[in-house]
């Protein structure tokens, strides 16, 4: 049996995430037909099944769309080629991007503009690199880690560094200092790409890790910030390890240990507590590290959506006094989880 259990705070959904899936759950509530996702709207297995199961389907590609398809575009930003060969081909497009990836995009787009060659540090294949690398293909290398920054072979002395936004900051600091040793004049932007959620969630488990033997980190395969919490803690020379259910803690020795659970920023908060409830500690305390109180409205084209939709039923039933507890007055109380909830 666990003996201590620390819940750690903060942990599971972001403000990017809540954001998406609330999106994908009000376009499911407006239009009555299948909506096209272009890429997992966030990375966990558990949310894209129930969206999968409430007609939604990810597409990896926009020559898989049917005409005037009705489209969403994931949180991890899209390219803009490609978005723009989502608009032309769909009737309806709404971008769900989190804006911290946003930020990135418009980086990359200035420091190329200003003829910088672009070093973008992040995961080959993950979908935010691949959207990123294609704000400006033509002057932004990727890499993984120091040993590819000390092969690549820059022509020019004018270099900027950007970052995915859900980089371990174990991976990241070597990289960004091994970079200005090597390009004395490298530009960056005055705030690191690494996001205020990543960064939290990583500080937080850091914090906690030297009250306990080892850690669980709730999420899925694919979501890089629930990655980026495991090698945090084993740079740190501790335990960690990635979960998603109770059947992946069989082979993890818990006996008498003092553990602590935290998750990426994409678990579903659900998925830790019936961790909790499976590992039935001797003791449970709950480890507040930072308050987080960000919120991102919804993308400006499906918030003009709802608003049209709002004053077209109330132009048709003008009798009706009922108001909508959901409305987009009220988006900031309405929850993911409770989103997720009434699919
Ligand atoms: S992890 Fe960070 S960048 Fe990604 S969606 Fe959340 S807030 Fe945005």
């Amino acid at each position: 049996m666990v003996n201590n259990l620390y819940v750690v705070t903060p942990r599971g959904f972001c403000a990017g995430v809540e954001m998406a899936i609330k999106a994908l759950t009000w376009m499911l509530k407006i239009y009555d037909e299948t909506i096209y996702c272009y890429h997992e709207i966030v990375h966990n297995d558990w949310i894209v099944k129930k969206f999968k199961e409430n007609n939604v389907k990810f597409v990896d590609n926009p020559h898989e769309l049917p005409d005037n398809a009705i489209v969403m575009l994931s949180a991890h930003g899209t390219a803009p080629n490609i978005e723009k060969e989502f608009k032309s081909i769909s009737l309806t497009n709404v971008n769900s991007v989190c804006p911290l990836v946003t930020k990135v995009h418009h980086e990359a787009k200035r420091f190329s503009e200003e003829g910088h060659e672009i070093i973008y540090v992040g995961h080959k294949d993950h979908d935010e690199a691949v959207g990123a690398m294609g704000v400006a293909p033509e002057s932004m290398n990727l890499i993984e880690n120091v040993d590819e920054l000390e092969e690549i072979d820059l022509k020019s002395d004018n270099v900027a560094l950007l970052a995915q936004t859900t980089l371990s900051m174990s991976d990241w600091e070597p990289i960004m200092l091994k970079a200005k040793d090597k390009y004395p004049n490298l530009k960056m932007p005055r705030k690191n790409d690494l996001c205020y959620a990543t960064t939290n969630r990583q500080e937080a488990i850091i914090n906690i890790a030297g009250e306990v033997d080892l850690v669980i980190v709730v999420g899925s395969s694919t979501s890089s910030n629930t990655n980026a919490l495991v090698t945090s803690i084993n740079n740190i020379g501790k335990e960690a390890y990635r979960v998603e259910t109770t059947s992946d803690l069989k082979n993890i020795n818990l006996e008498n240990k003092n553990v602590a659970i935290t998750a990426g920023a994409s678990a579903p908060d659900h998925m830790v507590q019936n961790i909790v409830d499976y590992i039935k500690p001797k003791n449970i305390e709950f480890y507040i590290d930072t308050d987080e109180t960000e919120y991102f409205p919804l993308p400006t084209e499906l918030r003009t959506n709802i608003k049209n939709l709002s004053n077209f039923i109330s132009s048709m039933f003008p009798e009706n006094t009922i108001k909508s507890e959901n409305g987009i007055k009220n988006d900031k109380r309405w929850s993911a989880t409770k989103a997720l909830a009434s699919l």
